[in-house]
């Protein structure tokens, strides 16, 4: 079936408010937030917005009978490539499927379709003082299906943990239109260890198995209280080193975001009057909680990031906690700033090291920034050792380019090199394939067979994970 006729037949199907096949309109899903789709930005022959599970069922069959690769879509918010089409084929965008079925509090559970945004289910949530714990930076526009796919997370993690956590069974379609539902088909129940987990499999396959139509997640009852603390330190080995004390103090805070001296110095250009003092690191601590175990815990933090740290300042009050975290919240904008001319890409952005090995892994990112003469700004989720990383060029440089792209692929081999991970949050996509081998080993050949056994045409997302 050559385009055109897919493009009718896909009308026919849906009903033409449901179906994109103006080049103007394919040329927006071209994109997500990668460096890559800017370098090679790639139409899809058509896009679908379908509303029902048997909606995304006709589609698959149809495009199961024909060859044609199917590609998911959330919000497009991915740093990897992942939800747009390389080689055409039909792209589905679930971002307007985007009802919350079901808040079943009594069960502390919810059901919804996959194109719910993050902090609008939160927003929900909160109604029965409860929340969805995993908090990606793209939380006001990314859907919670593109958190499911890729296992998202974000900097409460280092208590939370991430989106897998909470999923307690799926909705699925796949590729030749058989739907499954994983987790039981009536189960309502949290604990669960009948039959080998398919919902863990699904978490974090970047739509190579199959399309997402329906979530079961688990809830959290919402803390009362927070505190933050800053701590700043002349010496970056006693960052994480005050990390590992405050561990050992017996406190697990809900967030510990690091700043290294080039996220200072960007912070510092973008807004001067946020006048973060300059430093080798700063490290930020927030805890949350019941009010007595914040201020508790708080104190804690205080007193042992103390022994090594210049000073240590911890707040319960709200507008001073804003003050503080400000810094934080704005670095992935400020990193443009280091350069008069520069733009930030998301390329080489989500390593992942051992708590250990992050003062010796920063240095090692400042050398290669110096080896290939480009600059890059450090900052992330210190607390369970995922960093990120931001070079900052001039991206109609070609030369530069590609010095770049030699950076973050040595950036890459450094995390395995730190018995680490290239992705501790955005995932493979079409941009870390080629290191797959590499972490995973014998594993990975049965990955492969994984695949296969879901989708053995290799018509869902082609190019992308496997
Ligand atoms: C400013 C910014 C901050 C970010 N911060 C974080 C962060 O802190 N933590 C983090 O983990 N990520 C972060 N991200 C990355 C991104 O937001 C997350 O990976 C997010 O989960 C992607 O959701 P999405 O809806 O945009 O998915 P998309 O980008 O549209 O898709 C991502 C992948 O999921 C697949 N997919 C999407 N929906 C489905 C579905 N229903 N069924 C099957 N496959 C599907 C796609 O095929 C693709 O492979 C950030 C991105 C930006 C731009």
């Amino acid at each position: 079936m050559d385009k055109s006729a897919l493009q009718k037949e896909l009308v026919k199907m849906l009903g033409k408010d449901k179906v994109l096949c103006d080049e103007l309109d394919l040329m927006y899903y071209s994109y997500d937030s990668s460096f890559l789709t800017k370098l090679e930005p790639a139409n899809p022959w058509a896009v679908v917005m379908p509303h029902s599970t048997e909606e995304v069922q006709q589609i698959m069959k149809l495009a199961f009978d024909n060859n044609i690769d199917i590609i998911p879509r959330g919000a497009g918010t991915g740093e990897t490539g992942g939800c747009v089409a390389l080689k055409g084929g039909i792209v589905l965008d679930l971002s307007t499927w985007d009802e919350i079925e079901e808040i079943d509090a009594k069960n502390m559970q919810v059901i919804l379709r996959p194109g719910v945004i993050h902090a609008h289910l939160n927003k929900e949530l909160a109604k029965y003082n409860l929340f969805f714990p995993p908090d990606p930076g793209s939380s006001q526009m990314c859907t919670v299906g593109g958190m499911v796919a890729n296992n998202a997370s974000g900097l409460r993690a280092v208590k939370y943990g991430c989106t897998e956590q909470y999923i307690l069974g799926l909705e699925v379609v796949l590729a030749n239109g058989d739907v499954i539902t994983t987790g039981g088909m009536k189960a309502r129940c949290i604990k669960n260890v009948s039959g080998l987990n398919l919902t863990k499999l699904m978490v974090g396959s970047e739509g190579i198995l199959g399309v997402i139509t329906k979530i079961r997640l688990r809830c959290w009852p919402r803390p009362k209280a927070r505190g933050i603390a800053m701590a700043v330190f002349d010496n970056l080995d006693d960052a994480p080193a005050t990390v590992l004390d405050v561990y050992q103090a017996g406190v697990l805070p809900s967030g510990i975001e690091i700043l290294d001296s080039s996220a200072i110095q960007a912070v510092n250009l973008f807004k001067p009057e946020i006048n973060l003092p300059e430093a080798e690191a700063i490290l930020l601590f927030e805890v949350d909680g019941n009010p007595p175990s914040v201020e508790y815990e708080g104190q804690v933090i205080k007193e042992v990031a103390g022994k090594r740290a210049r000073n240590v300042e911890w707040s319960t009050e709200t507008k001073r906690m804003a003050e503080l975290w400000e810094g934080r919240s704005i670095t992935a904008t400020a990193a443009a700033r280091v350069r008069k001319d520069g733009s930030r890409i998301f390329a080489g952005e989500d390593i992942s090291v051992p708590l250990a090995k992050v003062a010796d892994t920063l240095r090692a990112i400042r050398a290669l920034g110096d080896k290939y003469g480009i600059k890059v700004v450090n900052y992330g989720h210190i607390g369970d050792g995922n960093v990120h990383t931001a070079p900052v060029i001039n991206p109609e440089n070609p030369e530069e380019v590609e010095r770049v792209m030699q950076l973050v692929h040595d950036i890459h081999l450094l995390a395995i090199e730190m018995e680490g991970s290239t992705t501790g949050e955005h995932g493979v996509g079409a941009v870390r394939r080629q290191y797959a081998e590499m972490e995973h080993g014998q594993a990975w050949n049965y990955m492969k067979e994984i695949k296969k056994a879901f989708d053995p045409k290799g018509l869902m997302n082609p190019g992308k994970l496997i």
